[in-house]
């Protein structure tokens, strides 16, 4: 157990991990409250091909997602396909557990079963204090960075965040083989998935069933008994719950003196699917090659800090504003307005659109849709405008 660090980071997920690595020139800890790296899973690991490429974790792939099937609350699917990979399904565990072995292979220590409690500034450093096996616990280091998920104490003891909303989601894999493995469905309706949307996932010998619901709607597990019982699905054996939230609209900051967030405890997820493995990874790396060079100069103060601030919102932050402009209009759809606008979409130039879409930037496609269907406009043209306006920028 080290008592001095340059750098401590506490959270042990794919971010964390990520930004281990990174800093790993420097004394770097990484603590984890969890016994293993990796469990609890809370997450449906589907992510672009590039998020398996950065991180070079071809050997966690599941499965290969090379279509959508959208369906309204009415029911009346609409499928787009694709010749190319459009998405892939990782094993969250292995690959959590990948990146944190290369950041302890790059020389990072990795403490596990430790808590983190708060912290106490002590002259140019911070205090990080911990609960471990043994009691209580504290390293003494020049940086503290939250990559603690989206209850980030780190963000809430040091006046970061929170988030502007949670999504509740829960998931079941269950023990069926889907006849079509290259086709993911997503469900949506106020009674299917209120304020989100439900998915369902092929994975070769199970398949992942699961829903996102905004904060009002009631437990998420209701929602997914339902929609388990509608496909008929009941009677088959669940291997895995797995329950979680999603944080969406990061907080104003995500620096202060010596200290940063990054990843879900800042909220750098995508407003429309709640993904955050590719954001959060991206923001990583800024966040790391700012702490690098703020150890270098000897300056880890809130305005040396704020050059990870301004990197990633130009890197993704676009993004983000954007699909939370989407979001606003999505959540307020009638269940009859999302039967429209995917009877709308249910034509070939519009699924050619959606075809060629990306999920890491899902928001890309609003303004060539609208091109394609100018009818959609009809459902807000405040957000046309808005969309326009940012794409000019
Ligand atoms: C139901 C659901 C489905 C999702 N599906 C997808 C998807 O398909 N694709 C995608 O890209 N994203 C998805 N996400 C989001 C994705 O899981 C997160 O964006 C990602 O895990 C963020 O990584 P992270 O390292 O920032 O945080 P986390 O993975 O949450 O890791 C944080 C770590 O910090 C530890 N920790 C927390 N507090 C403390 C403390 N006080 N002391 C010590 N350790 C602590 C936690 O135990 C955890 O290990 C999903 C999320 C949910 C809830």
């Amino acid at each position: 157990m080290p008592v001095d660090a340059e750098v401590v980071i506490i959270g042990g997920g794919p971010v964390g991990s990520s930004f281990a690595a990174q800093t790993a020139s420097y004394t770097t800890v990484v603590v984890e409250e969890h016994a293993e790296i990796g469990h609890p899973v809370q997450c449906t690991g589907l992510v672009h091909p590039r998020v398996v490429e950065m991180t070079q974790a071809q050997d966690t792939v599941l499965n290969e997602i090379s279509g959508l099937r959208l369906t309204p609350p009415g029911g009346k699917s609409i499928e787009v396909r694709s010749n190319e990979t459009k998405a892939m399904v990782i094993d969250r565990k292995r690959f959590d557990r990948q990146l944190s072995e290369r950041a302890e292979a790059e020389g990072a220590d990795i403490l596990t079963g430790r808590e983190f409690i708060g912290f106490k500034r002590d002259g140019k450093k911070v205090r990080i204090d911990l609960q471990g096996p043994k009691g209580h616990e504290s390293i003494l280091a020049d940086l503290l960075v939250g990559a603690d998920g989206y209850k980030s104490r780190v963000g809430r003891l040091a006046g970061l965040g929170p988030a502007k909303e949670f999504v509740r989601g829960i998931q079941a894999d269950l023990a069926v083989r889907m006849e079509d493995q290259s086709m993911v469905e997503m469900l949506i309706g106020q009674k299917v998935a209120p304020g989100f949307f439900a998915w369902i996932l092929p994975c070769g010998e199970f398949t992942r069933v699961g829903l996102g619901v905004s904060e009002g709607n009631g437990a998420p597990s209701s929602y997914l008994n339902a929609l388990i019982k509608k496909r008929g699905l009941e009677g088959t054996e669940r291997l895995r719950i797995m329950s979680g939230a999603i944080p969406v609209g990061p907080p104003k900051k995500t620096c202060t003196d010596n200290i940063l967030i990054v990843g879900d405890a800042a909220a750098q997820t995508k407003p429309l699917s709640g993904g955050g493995l590719y954001t959060g990874l991206r923001s990583a790396r800024w966040a790391a090659m700012t702490a690098v060079e703020a150890l270098k100069e000897g300056d880890v103060s809130a305005r040396r800090l704020s050059d990870y601030d301004v990197k990633w919102r130009a890197d993704i932050g676009k993004e983000v504003d954007r699909g939370l402009l989407i979001r606003k209009v999505y959540v307020n759809l009638t269940d009859r307005k999302m039967d429209d606008v995917c009877r709308m979409l249910d034509r070939p130039d519009a699924k050619e659109v959606l075809s060629g879409g990306d999920i890491d930037y899902p928001s890309k496609i609003a303004t060539p849709l609208l091109k394609t269907v100018p009818s959609l406009v009809k459902f807000s043209p405040q957000l046309i405008g808005s969309l326009i306006r940012r794409e000019q920028r």
